[in-house]
């Protein structure tokens, strides 16, 4: 059996997609990345903007042609888009065969099965933990750097801020046994994995048992989890995405602080600058709270860089609003962020509110926030040069490939010239020369570096 995996989305889907080859090639099928090839097709989709829904309805609906040459050919959609609309799609793709929710992607062979045998249409839509443990397998179907692996160790969400959908499609907050992420990890080290990155939509509140308020300052479940992975010793990095702003109490904050291990970077979804916005985003904490996290941060684990999610144009948004977002954004000092401009998601909360900011002042103030980050970036770069920096070398750089690259514990990129014997995973220190808008630069100047 060839099976064909096509995912959207953010980086959990990635995930599910790869324990789900990993689940597949373990019972013996065959993945393959051609469309043609395939007697089974399978769509892991993202419902976050109603753009990625209509892009994987578009491509699943032109998968009919493939149906017309090959009867037999199996198609389902799984994920968020499957949990948020899995029957409605089944009703209306004539050659959609089956919807596997969030909470049910532990039973993809056996719904596959099912099909094959009795060709009739099946969704399977409940939440389930049961989803959890069967989630560890791993594959290296698609991962284009074997030294990385990903772990994730929650899933779902209680929060329901008001403008996302993630809580109705991901289901409730569950979080993994501990013991079985460390064996994970130490699974993945075994196969040469050298950096983890932990997933979850709120990491930080890892074995919190699902609470929306943060433990007290001196616990931290998800800070004791990232002491005990940084015990294995091949594995020299580990980064993690995303936590909660409030989940940092001090305790994880002191763990951090205290083990190298743990990147030097930290993705602090921030949203706003606005209180007013704020709350009406239900986000539980203030512009003062955040700042507070963000200097306690800042000050016990020294250097740092800071990357975020931020919404321009949220319904109510004023200029005022605004500049608060902007002035936050400068006074913490991000240097990457993904900027969304407002879109009402139907389900969400803030779907029911006017989206009253006009998209030419929501693309303004896009733009603006985009040239900050800019500027920060090249100064954040600038002040590398003249430094050594010890970089995670990742493999021969898809930009220039004259030159290798890596990134460093604070996530920014490094173009260097390969040296012999020198293999991705390794650390190595390299002397920053030169810096571009998002690149530093080792010694020399190879091939395209110019361009970069
Ligand atoms: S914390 Fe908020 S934004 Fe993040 S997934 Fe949960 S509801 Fe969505």
């Amino acid at each position: 059996m060839k099976v064909f995996i096509k995912t959207y989305g953010c980086q959990m889907n990635v995930r599910d997609s790869e324990a789900l080859a990993g689940m597949l090639t373990n019972a013996g099928a065959e993945l393959t990345a051609s469309e043609a090839d395939a007697d089974v097709m399978i769509f892991n989709t993202c419902s976050v903007r109603d753009q990625a829904e209509r892009k994987a309805i578009g491509k699943i609906t032109f998968m009919k042609k493939y149906k017309k040459h090959n009867p037999d050919l199996v198609v389902g959609v799984i994920g968020c888009m499957a949990q948020h609309r899995g029957q409605e799609l089944l009703d209306k793709i004539a050659h959609l065969d089956f919807a596997l929710g969030t909470g049910q992607l532990h039973r993809l062979l056996e719904v596959i099965e099912d099909v094959r045998q009795n060709r009739r249409k099946i969704a399977l839509l409940e939440d389930s933990s049961d989803v959890l443990e069967a989630m560890g397998m791993h594959s290296d179907y698609a991962n284009l750097r074997p030294h990385t692996g990903m772990i994730a160790i929650t899933r779902g969400c209680n929060r329901f801020c008001s403008y996302c959908i993630v809580p109705y499609v991901r289901g409730r907050e569950y979080s993994r046994q501990a013991e079985d992420i460390i064996k994970e990890a130490k699974m993945l080290a075994d196969k040469g994995v050298r950096e983890v990155m932990l997933l979850g939509q709120n990491v930080a509140a890892y074995g919190c048992g699902g609470n929306v308020n943060p433990p007290p300052a001196d616990v931290s479940p998800f800070g004791d989890l990232l002491q005990e992975i940084a015990k294995i010793d091949s594995i020299k990095r580990i980064r993690y995405t995303s936590p909660y702003p409030t989940f940092f109490t001090d305790k994880l904050i002191d763990i951090i602080a205290s083990e190298p291990k743990i990147c030097r970077n930290v993705h602090l979804p921030l949203q706003s600058g606005s209180d007013r916005v704020l709350k009406n985003m239900n986000r539980q904490y203030t512009a003062d709270s955040y700042l507070e996290i963000v200097n306690k941060l800042k000050n016990k684990v020294g250097e740092l860089t800071f990357s975020t999610d931020v919404i321009v144009g949220f319904p109510g948004e004023t200029d005022e609003d605004f500049m608060a977002t902007k002035d936050l954004m400068n006074t913490v000092g991000f240097d990457h962020a993904f900027i969304f401009k407002y879109s009402p998601r139907a389900g969400a909360k803030s779907a029911e509110w006017a989206d009253d900011v006009p998209q030419s002042v929501k693309e303004e103030r896009n733009q603006i926030l985009l040239a900050d980050l800019e500027k920060r970036s090249i100064a954040g770069n600038l002040a590398c040069v003249g430094r050594t920096l010890e970089v995670m070398v990742d493999g021969v750089s898809p930009r220039n490939p004259a030159r290798w690259s890596g990134r460093t514990s604070t996530a920014r990129t490094v173009v260097f010239s390969h040296t012999e014997g020198m293999k991705p995973g390794d650390l190595i220190q390299v002397p920053i020369e030169r810096a571009g808008r998002v690149t530093l630069f080792g010694p020399g100047l190879v091939g395209a570096d110019e361009e970069l």
